[in-house]
């Protein structure tokens, strides 16, 4: 019997799947890459079942690719190598909710939507919102250390793991981390496999740290005339001690996309907005948003909508939200970027991505996390394909990456390495960075079979 036939044996085949046509979903993600699709996906349901493939796949020398939701933006979850896709779309239980130590433990497959909405019915607050919520899942939230607009107050998925259950390829499982706020035992075990990327193990349970609930919302859209003044608007409010939960920027051209497609409707004249929502104690928040909107005012603002009720909040988060969707509806292809550099650095950040998009006679959109520096910057393709265009994208791709690096930046804020960014980790790392990390790739997995060929160049 082959590797495949005794997965079917053991699991039953129609949890091992080999049809072509079924496997067409397991070749593709988020991030427009070509498709690699994998001889077999597995559809596990309990560790159990997960420490038998990767027990098996590493007798058999197969390669295993773990796959959440498939949301991933940079090819994480795509088997470059064939072999194994390793799902955990099955495993969608919420263990536990534990109201008094303030923790919830649940399985890798969990929605990060799912378990927002049902901590927030028990009173509590599950802060990472990555705008892909409705559907992407915690274990491929852990392995990309997911943020999200709140992360400008709360942090990204990284500060809410406390403790991680993994199995490593081969079959062996770790008890990492704790169930307490406070822990110092040993190395830092499980702030190695948040952002690990797949590649280190596979989450088989998650604990998360929970917040109390906020008892209060507030929300406001602040329209600039263009991107330069927008930007520098940030450094302001923040500069000025405001501590929205999330501050997001869209600029001209995503508005004009989202123009007449979204509940808000932008004035004439907008060429930028940011997004702006605070949260805390009722008492005080009305005078904590008229603060917000007065900065906003004399940074320039030409018009500023205040959310007067959740329906309205609703509506403008729906604006925000739409960006990314209706940018790849519009065009042909779109190259997202993820980027980070420091909050002074935004507006030079956005004057450089003007000239290269200029440069390269592409259009081009910039959303994002502007509180963080995370700028979403989406190259827009519409022209057909040609050696002389990926020449150009690829121009434009470096300068970006270029400037991000001499602005004191980060090439990757919350999409990760995965295939596509390969290329610039040696920009960023240095060789004995990068080394320390391949050896420590080789401890847990010697034979490279987990999640191969990503991250590393
Ligand atoms: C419209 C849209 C909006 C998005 N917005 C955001 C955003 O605001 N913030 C943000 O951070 N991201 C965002 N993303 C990107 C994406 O949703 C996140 O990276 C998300 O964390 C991926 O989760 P997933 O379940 O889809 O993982 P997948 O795409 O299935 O996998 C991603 C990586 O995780 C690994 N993985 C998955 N499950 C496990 C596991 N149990 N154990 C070990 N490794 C595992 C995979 O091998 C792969 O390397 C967005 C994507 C889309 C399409």
């Amino acid at each position: 019997m082959d590797l495949f036939q005794l997965l079917s044996a053991e699991l039953g085949p129609a949890r091992v799947l080999r049809d072509e046509l079924a496997l067409e979903r397991f070749a593709v993600d988020e991030s427009g890459l070509p498709r690699f699709p994998p001889e077999c996906a597995v559809l596990a349901e309990s560790r159990a079942e997960i420490e038998l493939v990767l027990r098996l796949a590493q007798e058999h020398r197969i390669a295993v690719t773990p796959r959440g939701a498939g949301t991933g933006m940079t090819g994480g979850a795509l088997p470059v190598r064939g072999g194994i896709v390793l799902s955990t779309e099955r495993m969608v239980r919420i263990r536990e909710i534990d109201a008094e130590n303030l923790i919830a433990v649940v399985e890798p497959g969990v929605t990060t939507g799912a378990l927002q909405a049902e901590v927030e019915a028990a009173g509590l607050f599950y802060p990472p919102d990555p705008a892909s919520l409705e559907s992407c899942s915690l274990g491929g939230n852990v392995a990309e250390n997911a943020g999200g607009p709140r992360a400008f107050k709360y942090g990204t998925t990284r500060d809410y793991v406390l403790g991680l259950e993994v199995v490593r390829m081969g079959g062996e499982t770790l008890q990492l981390g704790r169930r307490t706020p406070k822990g110092v035992v040993g190395y830092d075990l499980v702030a190695l496999m948040v952002g690990s990327e797949g590649t280190l193990a596979v989450a088989t349970e998650i604990v998360l740290k929970l917040l109390p609930k906020p008892r209060a919302v507030a929300t406001l859209l602040a329209t600039f005339r263009d991107l330069l003044t927008a930007g520098a608007a940030v450094g302001t409010l923040v500069g000025r001690g405001h501590r929205p939960r999330a501050l997001e920027l869209l600029d001209r051209v995503t508005l004009e996309h989202l123009r007449g497609r979204t509940p808000y409707r932008f004035p004439d004249g907008a060429g930028a907005a940011l997004l702006c929502e605070l949260d805390g104690d009722p008492e005080g928040m009305e005078a904590q948003l008229l603060r917000c909107a007065e900065s906003c005012e004399q940074s320039g603002a030409i018009e500023i909508q205040i959310a007067e009720d959740e329906r309205r909040r609703r509506e403008l988060w729906e604006t925000r939200r739409r960006a990314n969707p209706t940018l790849k509806a519009l065009h042909r292809r779109k190259i997202p970027e993820d980027i980070v550099v420091p909050r002074a650095a935004i507006p030079e950040m956005l004057r450089r991505v003007d000239a290269v998009a200029t440069q390269a006679n592409l259009p081009c959109a910039t959303y994002g996390h502007a509180g963080d520096g995370n700028l979403h910057i989406n190259l827009l393709i519409d022209e057909p394909d040609s050696p002389e265009l990926e020449a150009r994208i690829e121009r434009a791709l470096d300068a970006t990456m270029r400037a991000t690096l001499e602005l004191g930046g980060t090439l990757a804020g919350e999409h990760g390495v995965g295939l596509l960014k390969q290329r610039y980790l040696p920009w960023e790392q240095a060789p004995p960075v990068i080394q320390l990390q391949r050896q420590l790739k080789r401890l847990l997995d010697p034979e490279d079979l987990l999640n191969p060929g990503k991250i590393f160049p």
